[in-house]
């Protein structure tokens, strides 16, 4: 109450600076973050002390932990939401190698498995190289030239594309979908270019997906300079062999959990708002853009707050998400248990994208609610903010928008998040505490004026 009161009495005194209430409401939200925020200081222990967390990892088991006991220090009430998760596990070190060049001899190449693919253990798998760039290109080619070869595929991210996430999104059927349409061909092997706008000399990982009754290859990645200078050798030279040898394995599924935590509305309790982000990382790195950075923002829009003695009239609840990388069993169940529990949730936003500067909010909802969410968008102009024109939410919340709830997902800027996704290079250095602090300000003021003003 003693905090509720602090926060009215800061409102009247920067609203008698001229500002409207929720000007000056979001302006201490954003005051607060900026001056005594907590997610970086979250994210540094999460990325350093728990390092990457991979589904049914240890890591994992120790975010869940972490993320629970840090949460009972904010939250009102803090729970564990069961679910089984895949259990996949990348085993030694990958080897590969371009075998027989004629002008350069063997060259060695850092290759990384794609997340559920099968190994090939220690026989490894060698073949000659073909270069595709789309899946028709592979049907033309078809069986009498493919079977028994490894496929190689190498259309790049379009460069010319501004926003980053629609480059992804024009390449990444090659990592998902690629191991499959190459089998249907009779292929034993698949290389995929990394998906990655910058000339690098790391691999990117990332989940590929099985279709059902096919054989199921081994798959890797090799970095974008791996592959421009593969692809240079396929031209110059006839048969280019590759080896490569992987010790991943899918070991049976794991307990986990979702983490949640809550603060419970005062006047319309049943109702809530949730905001997450995913716990589980790929297992090269720390996982920090990918996505730390989201878990840590929403626990700082529960403490944000809190701190800030907001009392909520609707339910804020912070998620962390298990398993979206390579399952989403986290997004599924949570939605699954709302659905049984018959919950009321009013919107779900996610924050996947990175701790980067804050650019806007995507959101798939019905038109009255996006133009109400829309209305907002001078309120969040001051921030930078301005882009609330794109369709989407997470992956983790996708689960609830069949249900009928508004989904959406932060958007900072693009730019770089590729530099660093499912890499090596996802490291706790690459985050600007500043932009961290800005997203999850951001979040709590949108989350701020869903609370005051509901959505219908
Ligand atoms: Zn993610």
């Amino acid at each position: 109450m003693k905090r509720n009161l602090l926060f009215i009495l800061a409102l009247i005194t920067v609203m008698a600076q001229g500002q409207t209430p929720d000007e000056s409401a979001i302006k201490q939200i954003f005051d607060k973050a900026l001056v005594d925020g907590k997610s970086y200081t979250w994210l540094h222990y999460l990325t350093t002390e728990v390092g990457a967390r991979l589904s049914g990892s240890p890591g994992a088991a120790a975010g869940v932990e972490w993320s629970r006991h840090e949460l009972e220090n904010v939250a009102d009430s803090v729970w564990l939401q069961p679910v089984m998760v895949p259990h996949w596990i990348r085993g030694q070190k990958e080897i590969g190698r371009i075998m027989n060049t004629k002008k350069y001899g063997p060259i060695e190449v850092n290759v990384c498995a794609l997340g559920s693919s099968v190994g090939t253990g220690p026989a490894g798998v060698s073949g000659t190289v073909v270069e595709v760039k789309s899946f028709d290109e592979l049907k033309q080619l078809g069986e009498r030239y493919l079977k028994g070869k490894i496929i190689f595929f190498n259309r790049p991210m379009d460069v010319k594309s501004v926003d980053a996430f629609a480059a992804y999104g024009g390449a990444v059927e090659q990592r998902g979908y690629g191991p499959s349409e190459a089998a249907k061909y009779g292929a034993i092997g698949v290389i995929v270019r990394s998906m990655g706008l910058n000339p690098e000399d790391y691999p990117h990982t990332g989940g590929l997906r099985y279709a059902p009754n096919i054989p199921k290859l081994p798959a890797i990645a090799i970095s974008t300079n791996h592959a421009d200078r593969l692809s240079k050798l396929l031209k110059e030279e006839k048969d280019v062999q590759f080896y490569f040898e992987t010790h991943c394995e899918t070991l049976p599924d794991a307990p986990s959990f979702n983490v949640i935590g809550e603060i419970k509305g005062s006047e319309y309790p049943d109702e809530i708002i949730v905001v997450g982000g995913h716990l589980d990382s790929w297992d090269l790195a720390q996982g920090a853009h990918d996505d730390g950075a989201g878990c840590v923002q929403a626990m700082e829009v529960i403490r944000l707050f809190k701190i800030l003695g907001i009392k909520p009239k609707r339910t804020i609840r912070a998620v962390m998400f298990m398993n979206e990388e390579n399952g989403l069993r986290g997004g599924i169940e949570y939605a699954k248990q709302a659905a049984l529990k018959k919950e009321k949730h009013i919107a779900a936003i996610e924050s996947d994208r990175g701790g980067f500067t804050p650019r806007g909010f995507t959101m798939t909802a019905t038109d009255p609610i996006k133009t109400k969410i829309r209305s907002w968008k001078p309120l969040f102009e001051p921030y930078g903010l301005t882009d609330f024109s794109q369709e989407g939410g997470g992956a983790d919340i996708s689960p609830l928008e069949p249900m009928g709830v508004p989904v959406l997902e932060f958007l900072p800027d693009s730019q770089r998040y590729f530099d660093y996704h499912h890499t090596q290079e996802d490291t706790i250095d690459k985050v600007s505490r500043r932009e961290l602090e800005l997203g999850a300000a951001s979040m709590t003021a949108l989350v701020y004026l869903m609370d005051k003003y509901g959505l219908n």
